[in-house]
C-alpha cells in the first residue's frame, strides 16, 4: 500500500539527488565519454539507467521513472510526451498485423480513435466490450486476441471494472492486460496486485497536478518490460527534463492533494444527491455507480473527478448553467488544483458495445482545491439558471 512517506520519498535515491532534496534538471542531447571503456560501458547498459544519449534519458528521467515504479510497482517505467502517446505506444509495442484486441467501451475518446483510425489500417482488429462484463469477457476472446485493454473507472461515465476477474480470464487465454490507471493516480489502485501487465497513466492529470505539463507513463511487469522499453526507444519517445522535474515536484504533494480532492468531491456529491435536479451520481464511492462493489474491494480512495446525470434539461438550459459558472471553468483534462465542469448531451455517441439509457444531460465535475462551500454555492446558482431557462421555455 502507498502511504505519504512513500510518496514523499519516491524516486529520491541519492544517486539521482546527489545530496540536494529534489533530483535536479539534467539537460542533454550529447553525452561525452573520455575513454573507449566508458563509452562501451554506457552502450552495453544503455537501457539500464546510465547516461548514454539524451533520448534515452538523463538522471531526471531515471529519477522520475523510479518514482513511478515506487508508487505503482512493476519492473520499469517508460515515459512519453503525453498520456495518449503512452497508450498508443504501449499498444503498438505488443500487436502485429492479424491480431485482435478487446477495448473497453468506455475508453478515453482518443484511445478509441486510435483503434478505429490507426490500428485498423495496420490490420489489427478491435472489439469493444461492456465495462461491466467481468469474467464473461471469456466469450469475446478469439484465437488471435493479443491483449485486453481496461480503463477503470471509465471515462465520463465512471464504470468501475472487475480488473482481477478480467485479468485472470485473460491470462488463462494467453492475453496480456493493459490498464489506463489514470484515475487512481498511482495511489488508490495498485495495478500489479490485480494481474495487470502494463499500467498506463496520463501523468498530465494528478501526478503533475498543476495543469501545466503533458506527460504519460507506462509501467510493465518483469515479463513485458524489456519489449516495452525497447519499443519506446525504437519509436523515439522522450520527454523534457523540465517537465519531468515538475512532475516529480507534483508527486511530493500527491498524497495531501488527493485526500483534499476526495473529501471535497464527496461533500459536493452528497449535496448533489439531495437536489431534485440530479438523477444519478456516477461517483465510484456511490452505490449508484456501476461497479461500486469493485471500487470498495480494490481501491483505497477516490479523487476529485466524477459525473452525475440530470433529471431535466436540454442543450439550451444546460448551456445557461455552464455559461454562468464562477469557479468551475469548462475545460478538457482534470487533476489540477482548479475545478472544472463539462456538460454532455450525447453520451451515447462515445460507445458502441453498450447503450446509454439516460435521457437528460450528464455533467462531469473535477472538484479542485477551492473552498468547497464556494463550489457548492456556484453549482446551486447553476441549477437556478437551468431551472429559469426551462421555465422561460415552458
Ligand atoms: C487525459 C487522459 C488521457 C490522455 O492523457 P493526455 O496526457 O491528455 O494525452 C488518457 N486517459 C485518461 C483516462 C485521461 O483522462
Amino acid at each position: 500500500m502507498i502511504n505519504d512517506t512513500k510518496i514523499v520519498n519516491a524516486g529520491r535515491k541519492s544517486k539521482w539527488t546527489r545530496g540536494v532534496v529534489n533530483p535536479p534538471v539534467e539537460r542533454a542531447s550529447t553525452v561525452v565519454f573520455n575513454t573507449v571503456k566508458e563509452m562501451n560501458y554506457a552502450t552495453v547498459n544503455r537501457g539500464n539507467q546510465v547516461l548514454f544519449y539524451g533520448r534515452r534519458g538523463t538522471s531526471t528521467a531515471f529519477a522520475f521513472a523510479d518514482a513511478m515504479t515506487d508508487l505503482e510497482g512493476g519492473a520499469g517505467c517508460a515515459i512519453y510526451p503525453s498520456g495518449t502517446a503512452a497508450i498508443t505506444n504501449a499498444i503498438l509495442s505488443f500487436v502485429k498485423t492479424g491480431d485482435h484486441i478487446l477495448m473497453v467501451d468506455t475508453a478515453y475518446e482518443p484511445t478509441r480513435d486510435f483503434c478505429d483510425k490507426i490500428l485498423v489500417n495496420i490490420g489489427v482488429e478491435t472489439t469493444y466490450y461492456d465495462p461491466t462484463i467481468g469474467r464473461d469477457i471469456a466469450e469475446l476472446i478469439k484465437e488471435n486476441t493479443r491483449l485486453i485493454f481496461l480503463e477503470s473507472p471509465g471515462s465520463i461515465t465512471m464504470e468501475v471494472q472487475d480488473v482481477p476477474g478480467i485479468a485472470e480470464v485473460a491470462h488463462q487465454h494467453g492475453c496480456m492486460v493493459m490498464l489506463d490507471n489514470t484515475w487512481a493516480a498511482g495511489v488508490n489502485f495498485q495495478p500489479f496486485d490485480y494481474g495487470v501487465d502494463i499500467s498506463i497513466q496520463a501523468a498530465t492529470k494528478y501526478i503533475v497536478g498543476h495543469s501545466d505539463v503533458m506527460l504519460g507513463t507506462a509501467i510493465a511487469t518483469e515479463e513485458y518490460w524489456p519489449q516495452l522499453r525497447e519499443n519506446s526507444y525504437l519509436m523515439g519517445q522522450c520527454t523534457s527534463p523540465d517537465d519531468l522535474y515538475l512532475a516529480m515536484r507534483g508527486i511530493r504533494t500527491l498524497g495531501v492533494r488527493l485526500k483534499q480532492h476526495q473529501t471535497s468531491a464527496l461533500k459536493v456529491a452528497n449535496w448533489l444527491a439531495t437536489r431534485d435536479e440530479v438523477d444519478v451520481i456516477l461517483h465510484p464511492a456511490f452505490e449508484s455507480c456501476p461497479g461500486h462493489e469493485y471500487f470498495k474491494r480494490d481501491f483505497t480512495g477516490a479523487n476529485g473527478l466524477f459525473s452525475f446525470v440530470l433529471t431535466r434539461g436540454d442543450k439550451q438550459s444546460l448551456n445557461a448553467l455552464l455559461d454562468g459558472m464562477e469557479h468551475f471553468k469548462m475545460g478538457y483534462s482534470w487533476g489540477g488544483f482548479e475545478s472544472l465542469i463539462l456538460g454532455n448531451t450525447n453520451v451515447g455517441r462515445l460507445r458502441t458495445a453498450t447503450k446509454w439509457n439516460y435521457e437528460y444531460p450528464l455533467i462531469r465535475l473535477h472538484i479542485g482545491l477551492e473552498d468547497v462551500d464556494d463550489l457548492i454555492a456556484d453549482l446551486a446558482r447553476g441549477f437556478d439558471r437551468l431551472n429559469a431557462a426551462l421555465e422561460n421555455k415552458a
